[in-house]
């Protein structure tokens, strides 16, 4: 499932990285900056930085970066679209709808695939028309020998 760019951009504006940080690491500012203890490596002086400015985390000790979407997936040992999901809901965001997407690619098969019976039933030379009696049609098939 992916999301569009502008979706993935607003769910990301929308959740602030040092709000959603500090629900899991208590964080100090220093400037521009937050610290605290690092959750992906055992340290005890705090050298996990979260930039609000520029929304990432980068933490001193043990080279881990990245943005609000890599966070929650490395705490939550998650993928993509599931910390999609999370951060969008945390910011009342409606995602678009990965069901909708199945089914327009599931109608798009049936229709394909319809398409392609007919062109073989035609190749076969059997070429068949519904039948009209007393102005109705019949939904029986004709053969339509010459
Ligand atoms: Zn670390």
């Amino acid at each position: 499932m992916r999301y569009p760019r502008e979706v993935v951009d607003e769910v990301r504006l929308q959740n602030d990285i040092v709000e959603v940080i500090s629900q899991y690491v208590p964080l100090k500012q220093k400037g521009s900056s937050y610290f605290g203890l690092c959750p992906f490596h055992n340290e005890k002086t705090a050298s996990f930085s979260v930039n609000s400015e520029k929304q990432f985390y980068y933490c001193f000790g043990c080279g881990a970066a990245g943005n609000v979407f890599s966070f929650l997936m490395e705490m939550e040992n998650c993928d993509f679209p599931e910390a999609m999901k999370r951060l969008a809901e945390r910011a009342h965001i409606t995602l678009p709808e990965p069901e909708k997407n199945a089914q327009a690619i599931a109608a798009e098969q049936l229709k394909k695939r319809l398409f392609e019976m007919h062109t073989l039933a035609g190749r076969r030379g059997q070429r068949r028309e519904p039948i009209c009696k007393n102005g109705r049609w019949t939904p029986v098939w004709q053969e339509n020998s010459a």
